[in-house]
């Protein structure tokens, strides 16, 4: 493996020469809300390192009228535009010497209705229900370049500077405090203070006819902004603003930089959040909580999202990584720190252990470490740290492999360096490289200077190579185990045959846990008792699957009253994914779930509850499903009895979350007593809503759409279109995706192209009528049918996605070939990762449809003697 090199600015990958360098940008941008289009001016110091006769900078769907080189105009010929690298080419008259020069530009662009660039949302204001428009941007990844012309790419560092003119009624926000307001024909013009130097991508504007709550930590003003009526759901998040604030503060080393801190929340444009520095943006369901009327989820949802993008304030902002091969530096990062933040702050929710499979599918955070393991042994994965050259690789980055494997690998490497020692690590590392960008080599450097520990050589298999390891146990004579490594892969024939450096935990069950680095293929533990058991991987923090022989796996299975929740957990997680890998039968899994204590552990049930409901959607017309559905009821059916249907006094969260669970895979597995229990909750919600328990309205709603008549499913539409809360309307427009009577999937899909939800969301009304239906086929004929439409509510990232997406709800090899004729006509080059990703897993599910169904059978059977 190539050692990867400390930053520096000349040896930064990208396209735009580094000869000159933005200091300072004065941007000034006047919206025309009526036509959707924009004009501009901006002056940019350079400092030119040395003499140059062109400048090179981005711009995307911007027309450059004029320009201007200290004070001397251009000649119209001297501006050109190649639109398909994104780059603006001004030629000089004469040599530009070396030294400081201003460049001044005058354009012209759009307004976009996705969220690429400066983008517009409609939506109904709170109480009058009347429609109104917003403005937003978004940068992330290369989208700056079309709000003004840029040095986009995230090494060119700048101080920025920003006017815009907006109506006299609205309120505009960016990244630094306003400046001045004055009064012009028109509206008003609204100047903001100059922020630090930061990457171009880090920008934002937002403005609109808003509210706000606010206060202050220390010297920071924290404010949440959302469109009028609805700032004063923002309490929550402002509270926890606060605490997040305090933690980061003096974990980091370095308070947060800024006088203020904004969280805004949008109503559409976007779906997900953007750690823009000093106003961070939010799909409003991530920001927003209504006591009355949101559920538990949503609030740990907003939390989570909140401690990874504020993580972002410094791994991301203050100090950036210097190009986008390095993404998982901020991503990988974020989401390790948010999760390690909400966790500390809110031990109840469990959020290392719950799998918590995102229900949006443009969700990005939150621990889902099972999800990216998944991916990680297919021959489609990638290494974390992967070469990028274009745009649209840049954007394609974002993927589970960078979030939650690189969350993943420096959780495991914490816990083997110890906290105390990573987070002096870190401290050195912001302290060493704030306002600059990095590498990952620096992190690496900066740890292994606080561990006196070989950091880089360890991270280098996890993070410069694809996959991870399985490690097999097998005990031996005298007290010694044996320990090999090799790759973990499923559905990948031929995998080239890798190592790692593995941090490894282990503990003889009872007794305290010790650490051992794994450095070669084998490996021998001494003196281990022959008759107790041997748990690897404490606590599931690591990286790795196990596989254990079977004298190792039964002493386990007689020791899992003894285990902590945690690491029954990892041996239910390993179990299913050994099973998954055609590398066990299905009978090791349910064996171990048949040996559990009762308990109505969240983690462990919600663990079980994930495999039950992914075997039964896995099984759709098969003649095997019935029987399988009735084992799957009376494995949860237990659970359920113990929690019953109405919150008790006193409970925690997590049996307000277990319930939520239970009731919708009961009613997915068709339990008649919970179809009944939810249809007759829905009648008296429909009089009083007070009656249900937001906890309680997403599952119900779930089952009553999913079982619904063409009435019911009126009633639910009806709620839908008249709420102007975007949680509920989720809540009601989930429920009719998941309508299974084809007649009413057919009224549902055509909702998907008309304005009734969110832009950003829209699309995705068609993936939840794949995933919950029970009919990918009808979903996928409307999309191909409509595929113009549906596309032009995303992004270009999206466009490629999205296709490929909803056939991964499939399980037939016809459905593979569809697919790659279908992309090799209609689809773009950069959608070959994709597609690829969609085959294997039609392959892999095809595959394992026909092994669990007679695997299970005979399990099933046989206890049934
Ligand atoms: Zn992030």
């Amino acid at each position: 493996m190539n050692a990867e090199k400390p930053f520096n600015f000349e040896e930064t990958p990208g396209k735009l020469p580094k000869e000159v360098v933005p200091m300072e940008y004065s941007v000034r941008i006047i919206p025309d809300i009526g036509k959707f289009t924009l004009t501009g001016t901006e002056t940019v110091k350079l400092n030119v390192r040395s003499p140059v006769r062109r400048l090179v900078l981005n711009a995307l769907e911007l027309e450059v009228a004029g320009a201007s080189i200290d004070g001397q105009t251009l000649p119209e010929s001297a501006i050109e535009i190649d639109q398909k690298n994104e780059l603006l080419t001004l030629a000089l008259p004469s040599e530009l010497a070396a030294g400081e020069h201003t460049l001044a530009l005058s354009f012209s662009g759009k307004i976009n209705q996705q969220g690429q660039g400066l983008f517009y949302s409609h939506y109904q204001e709170q109480g009058s229900g009347e429609k109104k428009v917003m403005l937003g941007t978004q940068f992330e990844a290369t989208d700056a370049r079309r709000l003004f012309p840029c040095w986009d790419e995230p090494v060119f560092r700048a101080r920025f500077q920003l006017s815009a003119v907006v109506p006299e009624n609205w309120l505009a926000v960016s990244n630094m405090p306003v400046e001045s307001e004055k009064k012009i024909a028109g509206g008003k013009e609204v100047r903001f203070a100059t922020t630090p130097p930061m990457s171009s991508y880090l920008n934002v504007f937002v403005a609109g006819e808003l509210d706000l709550i606010e206060s202050r930590s220390g010297p920071t003003l924290i404010r949440v902004i959302a469109t009028k009526g609805k700032a004063e759901m923002g309490r929550y998040a402002l509270e926890s603003t606060a605490q997040i604030l305090q933690y980061y503060n003096d974990y980091f080393g370095v308070p947060y930089p800024l006088p203020k801190l904004d969280q805004i929340a949008l109503p559409g444009g976007f779906g997900g959040a953007m750690e823009n520095w000093g106003g961070i943006t939010y799909y409003e369901s991530a920001l927003l909580f209504d006591p009355k009327n949101s559920s538990a989820e949503t609030k740990q949802n907003i939390y989570e999202v909140l401690a990874h993008e504020m993580a972002h304030q410094w791994f991301g902002d203050l100090v950036t990584m210097a190009w986008w091969d390095n993404l998982w530096l901020n991503e990988g990062f974020a989401s390790w720190m948010g999760t390690k933040c909400t966790a500390r702050f809110n031990p109840q929710w469990e959020v290392w252990l719950r799998r918590n499979l995102p229900r949006d599918p443009t969700r990005r955070v939150g621990i889902a470490r099972e999800q990216a393991m998944e991916g990680d042994a297919r021959s489609t994965t990638h290494s974390i740290q992967q070469p990028i050259a274009t745009e649209a690789e840049a954007n394609s980055a974002f993927d589970d492999i960078t979030y939650k494997k690189g969350q993943s690998f420096l959780r495991m490497l914490e816990s083997f360096l110890g906290d105390d020692v990573f987070r002096d690590g870190i401290r050195r590392y912001i302290a060493a490289h704030k306002y600059s960008n990095t590498t990952t080599a620096d992190l690496w450097n900066a740890l292994s200077e606080a561990s006196k520990k070989p950091v880089g050589e360890i991270a280098a298999g996890w993070t410069q190579q694809p996959g991870f390891p399985v490690v097999k146990v097998n005990r031996g004579d005298a007290g010694e185990i044996a320990l090999t490594q090799e790759r973990f892969t499923a559905n990948f024939k031929n995998a080239p045959p890798l190592e790692w450096k593995i941090p490894l935990t282990y503990a003889v069950v009872g007794g305290a846990p010790e650490t051992l680095l794994m450095t070669a293929k084998t490996e021998t533990l001494q003196n281990i008792p022959a008759d107790r058991a041997l748990k690897l991987n404490v606590n599931g923090a690591g990286n790795y699957r196990v596989r254990y022989d079977n004298v190792s796996w039964n002493l386990l299975l007689q020791a899992l009253p003894h285990l902590g929740v945690q690491d029954r957990v990892n041996l239910l997680s390993d179990a299913w994914a050994l099973v998954q890998a055609n590398r066990a039968p299905v009978s090791l899994y349910f064996g171990l779930v048949e040996k559990l204590p009762a308990s109505t552990e969240l983690a462990e049930r919600e663990q079980l509850i994930n495999v039950l409901d992914f075997i039964n959607r896995l099984l759709i017309g098969s003649p095997e499903r019935k029987d399988f559905q009735r084992y799957a009821r009376s494995l949860l059916r237990p659970t359920f009895e113990t929690l019953g249907w109405e919150p008790k006094v006193g409970e925690g969260v997590a049996a307000t979350n277990l319930r939520a669970s239970l009731i919708t895979v009961l009613g997915d597995l068709n339990d008649s007593a919970i179809i009944a229990g939810c249809r007759e909750r829905f009648q008296k919600y429909l009089s009083d809503p007070q009656t249900l328990a937001p906890d309680l309205r997403p599952p119900v709603l779930a089952v009553v759409g999913r079982y619904a008549d063409e009435k019911t499913w009126n009633q639910l539409h009806e709620l839908g279109v008249k709420t102007t809360s975007i949680e509920e309307k989720q809540n009601y427009y989930s429920a009719l995706a998941g309508a299974i009577d084809p007649k009413l999937v057919k009224k549902t899909l055509p909702i998907a192209i008309t304005d009734e939800l969110p832009t950003s969301r829209a699309i995705f009304l068609v993936s939840r009528v794949a995933r919950q239906s029970e009919n990918p086929d009808m979903a996928w004929d409307f999309a191909k049918a409509n595929m113009k439409k549906l596309l032009a509510k995303t992004d270009a990232l999206g466009a490629t996605r999205y296709a490929p997406s909803l056939f991964t709800f499939f399980a037939e090899n016809s459905r593979a070939n569809e697919l790659t004729v279908y992309a090799k006509a209609n689809l773009p080059e950069t959608s070959a990762p994709e597609v690829a990703k969609a085959v294997d897993e039609i392959q892999f599910r095809s595959k394992l449809k026909r092994r669990l169904a007679s695997q299970l059978s005979a399990w099933i059977e046989r206890k049934g003697r």
